[in-house]
């Protein structure tokens, strides 16, 4: 839990979210400016600041996260498919500190960067 993040105060309850998931590495809840008609975030319970903090240590929790993905994903329907986003600093555009997956479908998506 770090004091200031703004996504460990969601995970620990002191601020409201819309939760779909949650387990023991796990918590996932819909993103409050959605960009599809479902658009979740997955969210890895111990703070990790961003992707470029993932190490031998910590990475079960990413394995964790991606296991929860596809649990999510067959919940919401996303039968035909969907993406998964994660931001990595400032160039890759994260706003949030806190290591978290995108889980984006419910619809057709066209717009590919890679
Ligand atoms: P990123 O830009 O990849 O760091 O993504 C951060 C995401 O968090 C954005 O899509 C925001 O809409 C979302 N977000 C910010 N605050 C909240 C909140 N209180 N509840 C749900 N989603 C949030
Ligand atoms: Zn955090």
């Amino acid at each position: 839990m770090n004091e200031k993040c703004l996504f460990c105060k969601i995970i620990n309850g002191d601020i409201p979210s819309a939760k779909v998931y949650e387990d023991e590495y796990v918590y996932a809840f819909r993103d409050i400016n959605p960009q599809a008609p479902v658009h979740i975030l997955v969210v890895p319970k111990a703070h990790i600041g961003s992707a470029a903090e993932v190490n031998a240590e910590n990475s079960v929790y990413v394995a964790k996260c991606y296991e929860a993905i596809a649990k999510i994903a067959a919940a919401e329907g996303l039968d035909n498919g969907y993406r998964v986003i994660n931001n990595c600093g400032e160039d890759g555009g994260q706003s949030v500190m806190h290591l978290h997956f995108h889980l984006i479908g419910g619809m057709k998506l066209s717009e590919k960067i890679i």
